[in-house]
């Protein structure tokens, strides 16, 4: 069985689902191809009517959707309530923009003319994380469903309800049937899903293997695909950081959603200077964190989303120390029922051990001292990742500098404000291609067409 709801601050089953059989899996197919053929041709003003609809469902049902969230993944409930209104502004954005960002473009041939069109390409198969059980579907439906797409979407095993909950306010929005369908299956279905001529498109977000799997099968079928993987976010302190400034966005980067952020930060690169100070501090503000219900608002520390993200986690901090890391402070789950950790530090983690090179996807912040800004730009740089990442620093001016110098798909100075409908987001190296978001991320899926007329005669 795929779909299993546990509530991790407790451990209880809330509630299972079945897969779905073969032949109701072909149902939800055929309906989402049938369902493009008027889809496509349905202007962007009426396709805006049921997005915007959506939104306001969204934004409506807050406590509701909230609520679900927290008891099925164990988000703490404000952050909760902060990614459903997100989750409501990107689709709106989408329903707002869509028709701007797709219309056509002159090119400016020597001969004649020309234009480029932007037309839909059918039915998009998306696989999703846990993590943000929203805000992803949002991601991807914004845009996807606004460029006149279909979408089939198979959420992450842990939060069923949650994928539920957002197909039903698409209905409740006026979506006909086959638009927007969540699909409750096996990874084995998922693959034959890929493999389906009705699906021209394949979009993840998840982990490095998921996306290697994935991305493969989607190859193999000639289909375009978009990958946003994992991360392991350099946060760069250089010695004329703002000290209050930047351990604030120290503990919001590496605990916000306890941790569980493709584009948290994970590697604290700070400049010599600053290290005893910015280290004293830092683990004072973890060690200060409370854990709790999710539910209640007074929680500083919630659960990981499960039993399992915890068990996998204390090994790999367990397996960091064998390779020589000195645990600074935590290391071992809270003592209470769920799925807790002590928020960790980490120093001491030199190459060659696992942990330089791994994501820590939970509590867990890993601490490298540099002797200064060349040397910190060298380490940020030196990973198998290339999500995000942020440098402090009073000059503004430096801080573009050294943004630019390091390999990621994003940056932020002073700051680390992840995620805007309007600004592209996604990675390069393993942590994979392509844009969400923004104008780039309404482009993915279209077929970009030439269309060009010239009065000439044939040259033979
Ligand atoms: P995951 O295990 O890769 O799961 C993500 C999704 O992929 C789930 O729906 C999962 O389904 C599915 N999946 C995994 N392997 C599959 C396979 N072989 N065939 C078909 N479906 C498969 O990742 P996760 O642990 O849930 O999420 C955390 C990861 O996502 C982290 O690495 C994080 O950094 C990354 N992430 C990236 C972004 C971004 O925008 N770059 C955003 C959020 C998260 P099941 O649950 O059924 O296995």
């Amino acid at each position: 069985m795929t779909y299993q709801s546990f509530n991790p601050a407790t451990g209880k089953l809330l509630k299972t689902f079945d897969d779905l059989t073969d032949a109701q899996l072909e149902t939800k197919l055929a309906a989402a191809a049938a369902c493009f053929e008027t889809w496509r041709h349905t202007p962007y003003a009426e396709r805006a009517v049921i997005i915007e609809k959506a939104a306001m469902l969204v934004h409506d049902r807050v406590e509701e959707l909230a609520r679900t969230m927290t008891l099925e993944m164990g988000k703490r409930i404000d952050e909760a309530r902060g990614e459903v209104e997100f989750s409501a502004q990107i689709l709106s954005y989408y329903a707002k923009n869509a028709e701007r960002f797709l219309a056509d473009t002159d090119l400016n041939p020597t001969t004649g003319e020309g234009h480029m069109e932007s037309s839909p390409i059918g039915v998009v198969f998306g696989v999703e994380p846990w993590n943000f059980p929203y805000y992803q579907l949002a991601r991807v439906a914004g845009p996807h469903l606004m460029a006149g797409n279909t979408l089939v979407i198979k959420h992450a095993g842990c939060v069923p309800q949650c994928a539920i909950a957002f197909e039903k306010l698409l209905l409740d929005a006026g979506a006909p049937v086959g638009l927007y369908t969540n699909l409750l299956i096996s990874h084995a279905q998922s693959d034959r899903v890929v493999d389906d001529p009705r699906i021209k498109g394949v979009a993840l977000t998840g982990s490095v293997a998921a996306g290697r799997s994935i991305a493969a099968r989607a190859g193999q079928n000639l289909k375009p695909s978009s990958m946003e993987l994992g991360g392991s976010d350099a946060f760069i302190v250089l010695e004329d950081a703002d000290m209050e400034h930047t351990i604030k966005w120290a503990v919001w980067g590496r605990m916000y959603n306890t941790g569980q952020t493709c584009c948290a930060a994970k590697r604290f690169i700070v400049v010599e200077t600053l290290a005893d100070t910015f280290i004293a501090k830092f683990q004072a503000a973890l060690g200060a964190l409370k854990a709790g219900d999710p539910l209640d608002e007074k929680t500083t520390l919630g659960p990981l989303s499960s039993e399992s993200a915890l068990t996998d986690i204390l090994k790999q901090v367990d397996v960091a120390v064998t390779h020589g890391a000195k645990v600074l402070i935590g290391g071992k789950r809270v003592d209470r029922p769920g799925s807790y950790m002590q928020p960790t530090i980490l120093t001491d983690v030199k190459p060659g051990n696992p942990a330089f090179r791994d994501e820590f996807f939970g509590p867990v912040a890993m601490i490298f001292r540099v002797k200064d800004e060349e040397e910190a730009i060298a380490l940020a740089n030196d990973s198998d990742f290339g999500l995000g990442g942020s440098v402090f620093t009073k000059d503004v001016a430096r801080g573009k500098r050294v943004a630019s110098r390091i390999d990621t798909g994003m940056m932020f100075i002073n700051n680390i404000s992840w995620s805007d409908a309007e600004l592209p987001f996604g990675g390069i190296k393993n942590s994979g291609y392509g844009r969400e978001l923004g104008d780039m991320g309404i482009q993915a899926f279209v077929n970009k067409k030439l269309v060009r007329y010239v009065v000439a005669d044939a040259p033979f």
